[in-house]
């Protein structure tokens, strides 16, 4: 009975010890299993970073893993752009020719001569009144039109006051603008011209117009002040046109400013000498040589 109870005593306390033997084994088989399916399933889960940054990004943590990646090289740039070709204008075309108290043009009449009378009836633009006045250079004729009905229908009234005139037209202009005001040269106090002698005058070439507000047909500073210039000067250049004696540039071109008096030099050109803020003058300059200049005159 004794022994019965001792080995049954042994065999429980046997039993007991190897039960916490058992379960120590376990708890360390199952810690470890726990490392070995996580460390297996983020590294070979085929969308790892993905599945992580969508977590992430739910989790509010998005921005952080996102800054933690490392920036993605730039693509190198595919074809330079090309390099763009130097402007050039060849100046022995007739947009260009140059006019002024330097370079007379003697006796030139246009080639084609178009009066604007019925094109400016249809398009509800006063001219002169004498109508037969106002001719252009049959090139410039469309332009000029086109410019003035933009002004038009954009609200300012349009006349166009002066377009060519001969030789002798004005000549007698010249003569009869120094003897009003007390001159010879047809110049100011300043020595710049305020009529020009003939054969020097760009309205002999038929490519320029003066324009002026429809109400007010001012030729003197107070032009400034009215919406017509200010739109024409903002938008000639659109229509292939520049402000021809601009101020601040009178010693450059030997004429008194004229906010009236707005010339055709072609799209190309009007461009590029608005953007440089350059005069008919400093556009030879740039383009062509003084000699080449004198030759065309
Ligand atoms: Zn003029």
């Amino acid at each position: 009975m004794k022994n019965r109870l001792g080995r049954a005593i042994v065999a429980l306390i046997f039993l007991f010890l190897f039960g916490i033997y058992f379960y120590k084994q376990l708890g360390i088989r199952t810690f470890s299993d726990d490392i070995a399916f996580w460390g297996e399933a983020t590294s070979l889960h085929p969308e790892g970073f993905e599945a992580s940054s969508a977590v992430a990004e739910q989790n509010g943590t998005g921005a952080a893993a996102s800054e933690a990646q490392p920036e993605p090289t730039p693509e190198p740039t595919a074809t330079p752009e090309p390099t763009p070709a130097p402007i050039a204008f060849d100046l022995s075309s007739w947009e260009y020719m140059l006019v002024n108290g330097d370079h007379s043009i003697d006796q030139y009449v246009p080639a084609e001569l178009v009066y604007l009378d019925q094109a400016v009836e249809a398009l509800d633009i006063q001219t002169a009144y004498n109508q037969n006045r106002v001719a252009v250079d049959a090139r410039i004729a469309q332009p000029l039109l086109d410019m003035a009905k933009a002004c038009k229908d954009a609200g300012y009234p349009v006349f166009l006051s002066s377009g060519y005139r001969s030789y002798s037209e004005q000549s007698a202009n010249f003569q009869r603008i120094c003897a009003n005001n007390g001159i010879t040269d047809g110049k100011d106090a300043n020595g710049h011209y305020i009529t020009m002698p003939a054969g020097c005058s760009e309205h002999q070439t038929g490519l320029c117009c003066d324009i002026t507000d429809k109400y007010r047909e001012i030729k003197n500073d107070e032009i400034f002040q009215t919406d017509t210039y200010k739109w024409l000067k903002e938008h000639c250049a659109e229509y292939g046109f520049i402000l021809r004696f601009p101020t601040g540039k009178e010693d450059i071109t030997g004429v008194m400013n004229e906010g009236w008096h707005f010339r055709y030099v072609g799209l190309e050109a009007a461009k590029y000498i608005k953007e440089n803020d350059l005069t008919l003058e400093e556009f030879w300059q740039r383009f062509g040589p003084a000699e080449t200049a004198a030759e065309t005159m």
